[in-house]
């Protein structure tokens, strides 16, 4: 238990790491190979609350600050990297959207499914010419009479897709205007016109669901834009600040995954007469994974901490979570070390860890892209 978390976190905590080992660590392997998402496992979070935390209260979420959130993305992350990625693209990317910038009639609809889990939240920014650009946005908005725009493009990489009932969706009503004609919008997944491709053939996180989603002359009603037209490049870019945070966590958490098992491994496993443990290089290897994933925690809670006091924290959401995905890295790839021959083959946790990592330095913005946010941030 970490001392910076109150006794109420510790809780919240403990509640997460029991499910987590009693729910989600049976599954791990098998939906990670079958490439299955988690429906039952979503279920389960959702009657602890957990699919409604951060969002507002006063609309039938759970309430919470995100270092709440960071405490449970952590355990999670721990055990199954996969319904991690879900959890927080529910909550932090597409829920969160609707939570913070949705007006009235928008959270009383969508909120209090979404917060009970009975609908699956998208984040559809991402394009096949468009990933670390957003400005560059092709999908397109124009007037298709006074209520209502037609919807036209489409969108990769985005997760939840195949089981996503609502997405966030970003698209441009005037390209030349840049980020002055980006707009965001709930589109419900019945929209006629809308379908959705699988992308299957993950390195990891296989569990969680991607897909390419295709508009085609979809008719979404004025009602369901978020804020004013021109906002959504801001609404984009604030979102993807705080949900950074719990990328960060979800990348402690996985390290704290393989680390405890490379820890339990070390010390059952005898070469030479003894547990590797005893060996220097072995334990050395350890110090340098626990003294890394200590000071991602810290950043990463400090990132936390900093948003739910109303502080700036762009640029500490950024080095958190650049920093704790590349210590991520570097931590799975000295645990499947540590295991051996061993920590190569599934389904060894490891080598799932290994491979889930990875993406933690692409999505939510690339390590390159958080160097970006972090110079500019120091070189003001
Ligand atoms: C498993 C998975 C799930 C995802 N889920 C979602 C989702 O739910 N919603 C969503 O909208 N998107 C999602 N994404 C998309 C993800 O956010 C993008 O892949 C990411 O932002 C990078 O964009 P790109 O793939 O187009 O790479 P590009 O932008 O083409 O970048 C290619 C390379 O160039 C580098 N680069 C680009 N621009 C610069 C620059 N200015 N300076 C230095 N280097 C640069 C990048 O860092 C990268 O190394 C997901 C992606 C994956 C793999």
């Amino acid at each position: 238990m970490q001392s910076f978390y109150s006794e109420q976190q510790k809780i919240l905590q403990q509640t997460a790491r029991e499910f987590s080992i009693a729910e989600l660590a049976p599954k791990a392997h098998e939906i990670d190979e079958k490439e299955l998402f988690p429906i039952d496992q979503f279920k389960g979070l959702a009657n602890l609350g957990l699919t409604g935390l951060t969002l507002d209260s006063e609309f039938g979420g759970s309430g919470g600050e995100y270092v709440d959130m960071m405490v449970v993305i952590e355990e999670i992350a721990s055990v199954c990297g996969s319904t991690s990625t879900i959890l927080i693209t529910h909550v932090s990317l597409g829920s969160q959207t609707i939570s913070r910038f949705g007006n009235f009639d928008q959270k009383t609809k969508w909120l209090p499914l979404l917060s009970t889990g009975k609908k699956i939240a998208a984040f559809s920014l991402s394009e096949p010419q468009n990933g670390s650009d957003a400005l560059g946005l092709n999908t397109k908005i124009s007037k298709h009479d006074t209520n209502s725009y037609l919807l036209n493009g489409s969108k990769i990489f985005t997760t939840n897709g195949e089981v996503a009932d609502v997405f966030v969706v970003f698209c441009t009503s005037d390209k030349e205007a840049g980020y002055k004609g980006i707009s965001a919008l709930i589109v419900d997944k019945n929209t006629k016109g809308l379908s959705v491709i699988p992308q299957h053939g993950k390195l990891g996180m296989r569990g969680s669901s991607t897909a390419e989603i295709i508009f085609d002359n979809c008719i979404i009603p004025v009602e369901n834009r978020i804020k004013d037209e021109g906002d959504g490049y801001s609404i984009a870019l604030q979102i993807l600040d705080s949900s950074r945070i719990m990328i960060a966590a979800q990348c402690v958490g996985l390290a704290q995954g393989a680390m405890n098992a490379a820890l339990d491994y070390s010390k059952q496993r005898r070469t030479f007469n003894k547990p590797i443990s005893q060996h220097q290089s072995i334990s050395f290897m350890l110090a340098d994974m626990a003294t890394e994933l200590d000071a991602a925690r810290l950043m990463t809670w400090r990132a936390a901490k900093r948003h739910d006091e109303g502080l700036t924290y762009s640029k500490e959401a950024a080095m958190a979570k650049l920093f704790s995905s590349e210590v991520c890295g570097r931590v799975v790839d000295k645990a499947l070390q540590i295991h051996g021959g061993t920590g190569y083959f599934k389904p060894s946790i490891v080598e799932r860890m290994y491979r889930d990592q990875r993406v933690t330095e692409i999505y939510e913005g690339t390590s390159e892209i958080q160097r970006l946010v972090i110079s500019r941030a120091i070189l003001k």
